[in-house]
């Protein structure tokens, strides 16, 4: 008889996009003349860079003609692909980081989903609170998390990212073997400086833990002492493997494509010393369950390199940062603690009330949505999230409605 993976049984349902659509619905039906505006969005708004469209389209002509059409493609990705991010991303600001080290994908949400299938069931997975719901669930369904009892799974390590550590976490007490983290970070904006990225790096290091450094939104660091990525922290080849994405980037959300690395120094030994490269591993898994993404998808990212395209995705990470200084200024003349905004599109801000009270109440007094933290973990309750995606107007005309309510 056929038996279910009765892990699925343990994950908790995510209402969190389901609950504000239905209550935006529902206030609009409601009130059919009123602008509402969507401050909650993590999807970008701008087009594709005119460099990226342009290598996008070039690309299908080759695909059509017979002389230039081509198949299957190597499953890490093209070498010209994994070059270019190679050589712009990590050799131009010092990292070693090689070719082969990378592997392009169709997404960080399947790399940070699929990285676990790596480790021992019975390894413990530290995980940030509140969180991109990723990497939870999907060690739920591997069987890590243990029952959940209490909003919280019984054999997870959760991280709280409270204002009162600056949401950077502390090391747990317990060991722990897995460790996620994601920074400049979703959804508090936060972002990491090097001293304590060491921290966990070192950690790891004598520990003999990986770290899964999620740096999806690398792109809008703007501050001179940020690390674009963990591999700016000494030793971090031997303990990280860092996943990046093109799509808050390069506006890549609808035409896919990612990468992760997992440097050659990434061993794991197992008590009779054998040794286990991570990179060879991944290669297999990959090789195994995945066909590669299109070749016009990663001529288009690979523009996201060129002069133009470099200019261009600067112009639009600097609208959204545009956009989320005005937001961020309005809520801290209105004095309310904000982070974030700088060096990310996304400002968490408290509220002092409870997460959807105060979403309800913005949404009715005002029309604008935002995010309830609560619906990112525990730790999340009493915060909103503002999104920077968005167009100017409505960013001007939201930070307008609260200063009007609020101030
Ligand atoms: C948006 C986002 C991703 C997903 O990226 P894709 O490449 O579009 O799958 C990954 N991690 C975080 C933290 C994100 O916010």
């Amino acid at each position: 008889m056929i038996k279910i993976n009765s892990n699925y049984s343990k994950l908790k349902a995510s209402y969190l996009f389901s609950t504000i659509a239905k209550k935006v619905s529902e206030y609009q039906k409601n009130n059919p003349d009123k602008k509402i505006i969507k401050m909650g969005i993590g999807d970008v708004t701008l087009p594709l860079p005119p460099a990226c469209v342009a290598a996008f389209s070039s690309a299908v002509e080759e695909m059509g003609k017979a002389d230039t059409f081509r198949g299957y493609g190597p499953e890490q990705g093209y070498e010209f692909l994994r070059k270019a991010i190679a050589d712009n991303d990590f050799k131009a600001r010092g990292m070693d980081i090689e070719p082969d080290e990378i592997f392009v994908s169709d997404g960080a949400k399947s790399d940070s989903a699929n990285i676990q299938e790596l480790f021992a069931e019975d390894v413990r997975v530290a995980i940030q609170d509140p969180v991109y719901p990723v990497y939870l669930d999907t060690n739920v369904m591997a069987g890590r998390s243990g029952e959940p009892a209490d909003g919280r799974y019984d054999n997870i390590t959760y991280l709280p990212c409270v204002p009162q550590n600056n949401f950077l976490p502390d090391i747990p007490a317990e060991t722990v073997d897995l460790i996620y983290l994601c920074y400049p970070n979703n959804p508090t904006g936060a972002v990491a400086d090097k001293t304590y990225l060491k921290k966990w790096v070192d950690y790891a290091r004598e520990n003999k833990s990986i770290i899964i450094f999620d740096a999806a939104y690398e792109a809008f660091i703007t501050d001179e002492n940020i690390p674009h990525s963990i591999y700016e922290i000494e030793g971090a080849k031997e303990v990280a493997i860092e996943i990046r994405s093109f799509s808050k980037t390069a506006g890549f959300t609808g035409t896919r494509c990612a990468y992760t690395v997992v440097p050659k120094e990434c061993i794991i030994k197992d008590e009779n010393k054998t040794e286990y490269s991570l990179n060879a591993m991944w290669f297999r898994r990959q090789s195994t369950k995945f066909n590669g993404v299109s070749y016009p998808v990663q001529r288009a990212a690979e523009a996201v390199y060129s002069e133009e395209g470099k200019k261009q995705v600067k112009e639009n990470i600097a609208y959204y940062l545009e956009n989320a200084r005005i937001l961020r200024e309005a809520l801290e003349g209105l004095g309310y603690e904000c982070t974030g905004g700088k060096n990310s599109p996304y400002i968490w801000i408290n509220t002092g009330k409870d997460s959807w009270e105060f979403f309800d109440m913005l949404l009715d007094k005002a029309q604008i949505v935002c995010t309830p933290g609560s619906g990112f973990g525990k730790a999340g309750e009493g915060f909103v999230r503002f999104s920077a995606f968005n167009s100017r107007e409505n960013v001007i005309e939201a930070a307008d409605r609260l200063k009007r309510l609020l101030g």
